[in-house]
């Protein structure tokens, strides 16, 4: 904890340059900065700034007229237990749990795992609460593309085939996330995880691929910011 909150202070300090030259003002930065909230504002202006999977998403919704606003669609707040996020789907609106989300690596993912949610919100019809596997397919789709099975990858690739332990840790994390947030059980949730696998395994957009790291994710951006600038020539 006492580590990450040096990391922490970096990233707020940065963002306030003229404090870095001037005189620092001691009471203002202990009310501002230190506090969880302020603190999950700016990791999630830096996911914005410079996470090549959020702003491809970011991107993407916006050229399918649904810009995403900062202050609008996503909200900081305490959650209970280990839930790092989730995505209010009535009123189109991603949360943040700033009192379970303390790095800005865990930042970039959940913030990339949400915005798959509100992409796929935004693209299609979805019954989030009457069709579950509407809900499946879209959690192995943030699963899948948020790099978050890449991660778990780095500590588990003796155990398994690369490729065989990515599907099998998209798999089971989809079924925890709706085990999590509908009241099933796990017979239902691995039925409709099951039936909709391959298809939305194999449904990479935006993306155009899976990004396994965030220099696949880099490679994605700039594919996508070109595919872009080719339809418009047209
Ligand atoms: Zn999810």
């Amino acid at each position: 904890m006492d580590k990450g909150r040096d990391k922490e202070e970096d990233y707020g300090y940065s963002l306030f340059p003229e404090h870095k030259t001037g005189k620092p003002n001691r009471g203002l930065m202990a009310e501002s900065i230190l506090t969880f909230n302020h603190r999950c504002r700016v990791m999630l202006q830096v996911t914005l700034d410079t996470s090549p999977y959020a702003k491809l998403l970011v991107d993407a919704m916006k050229g399918s007229g649904c810009a995403v606003y900062k202050d609008r669609h996503f909200s900081c707040e305490d959650c209970d237990g280990t839930v790092s996020g989730g995505f209010d789907a009535e009123i189109s609106q991603i949360v943040l749990c700033q009192n379970n989300i303390h790095q800005q690596q865990h930042m970039n993912r959940v913030v990339t795992h949400e915005l798959i949610h509100t992409f796929d919100h935004c693209r299609a019809h979805v019954d989030w609460f009457r069709n579950i596997k509407h809900l499946a397919c879209s959690e192995i789709r943030a699963a899948n593309l948020s790099g978050e099975c890449a991660f778990v990858n780095e500590v588990c690739r003796f155990n398994f085939g690369l490729k065989q332990h990515h599907q099998k840790c998209v798999r089971e994390r989809a079924l925890r996330s709706i085990l999590a947030v509908r009241n099933v059980n796990k017979e239902t949730a691995e039925k409709a995880v099951d039936a909709v696998f391959n298809t939305c395994f194999n449904d990479h957009e935006p993306f155009g691929r899976i990004p396994h790291n965030r220099k696949d994710a880099k490679y994605a951006y700039r594919d996508f910011q070109n595919r872009n600038r080719y339809y418009s020539n047209l």
